[in-house]
């Protein structure tokens, strides 16, 4: 928790993390509808969503901030922060059944009013706290059990005895199995080559992170985990301002500075993967299990009984050991990405360490949200 920059001039004065009720943007998608989407097996991570703008209910047309991709997986939607997949899926969710999630993983503030498709995008009435972001997200990194943010474990006497407990409420929101896949699916902005939150990875620590940004960039967000510790940055002014801070999220480098200084020295660590989730080898191109004709594949992890059918564009035949129990590495390439973002780099923006691809210009999200069109 911290609070504003500047001298703290008063006693209790506001604090941002507990009672700033904020625009969450796209921070929000993994807790309203990755979480619940995938727990009612309404999508997989490969579910192919089209990424063109259309008219939704009531007219709501929401656009992507960079350019639509047409057909994508979810877990390229997740990667790059597309907004139509979104809409789409809490679309066949339904808002109602996402409110319910975001309840059960702690979130109070939200209304009536957030019943409709702008919540997938985080376009809220109110908003939702700093802490309880960090509960929600925490969620998910708990494998599946929220458990209620405390500051204190306990206070005891000079004689040792406990004067007070701290009691956290606990309560399971969903299987470990799904918040595997969504572990998994979250280090995507992390890892992937057109990730929002590349920036935020640690050398030998398997890092889920997701960014979010409101219209006008008055807020900015990082919400993430490892598997040692689940952090929620929020920067903005009390009073709607643009955040300007050189193109960059300063949410997210607030964030990549303090992890990678608290799991300095730690040892190395990977999301845990219970060995009834399956991995396949996918096509990109169409979300199914991959064909030796198919040019774009990749591992992806699944609940039981939700591996997808075979490839229906390319030819040739299925992949060889395409649908395994995983406890082995999985192929795909995120230890090659990962960067050392280690010691010493207080004065360093984390994204300057990173090498430059000259076709990758500024990393953005897609952004919408406040508004409700
Ligand atoms: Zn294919």
């Amino acid at each position: 928790m911290c609070g504003g920059l500047g001298k703290k001039k008063t006693a209790r004065s506001l604090n941002r993390a507990t009672q700033s009720v904020r625009q969450t943007g796209s921070a929000i998608k993994p807790i309203a509808v990755l979480a619940p989407a995938i727990d009612k097996k309404i999508i997989t991570s490969a579910s192919i969503y089209d990424d063109t703008e259309k008219d939704f209910e009531g007219g709501y047309h929401p656009i992507d901030y960079s350019k639509s991709l047409g057909e994508i997986t979810v877990r390229r939607a997740v990667e790059s922060s597309q907004n139509i997949p979104f809409v789409e899926i809490m679309e066949e969710l339904k808002p109602k059944n996402a409110i319910s999630y975001l309840e059960k993983m702690g979130v109070t503030s939200l209304t009536k009013e957030d019943n409709n498709l702008a919540l997938s995008l985080g376009g809220l009435q109110k908003g939702i706290s700093p802490l309880e972001m960090a509960g929600a997200y925490s969620t998910i990194a708990n494998n599946g059990e929220y458990i209620e943010p405390t500051f204190y474990s306990k206070i005891i006497d000079k004689s040792n005895n406990t004067v007070i407990e701290s009691k956290q409420e606990k309560r399971r929101v969903f299987s470990k199995e799904v918040a595997c896949i969504l572990q998994q699916l979250l280090t995507q902005p992390v890892k992937g080559t057109a990730g929002t939150a590349t920036y935020c990875a640690i050398s030998g620590v398997d890092v889920a992170a997701k960014t979010g940004t409101t219209d006008e960039n008055y807020d900015r967000w990082l919400c993430g985990f490892t598997p040692y510790y689940t952090a929620v940055t929020w920067y903005g002014y009390d009073q709607n301002e643009t955040v300007e801070y050189n193109k960059k999220n300063p949410a997210g480098l607030l964030w990549a500075n303090i992890m990678s200084r608290i799991h300095t020295g730690l040892q190395s660590a990977k999301f845990s993967i219970p060995n009834t989730v399956t991995t396949a080898t996918i096509c990109a191109e169409t979300g199914k299990r991959a064909r030796t004709g198919c040019q774009n594949t990749y591992q992806e992890y699944f609940l039981w009984l939700t591996v997808p059918g075979i490839c229906n564009k390319h030819s040739g035949s299925e992949m060889g050991n395409n649908t395994n129990n995983i406890n082995n590495t999985p192929s795909n390439n995120t230890n090659t990405i990962i960067k050392g973002i280690t010691e010493d780099i207080d004065a360093i923006d984390p994204q300057e360490m990173l090498p430059k691809n000259p076709s990758d210009t500024e990393k953005t999200e897609n952004e919408t949200t406040s508004s409700r069109k």
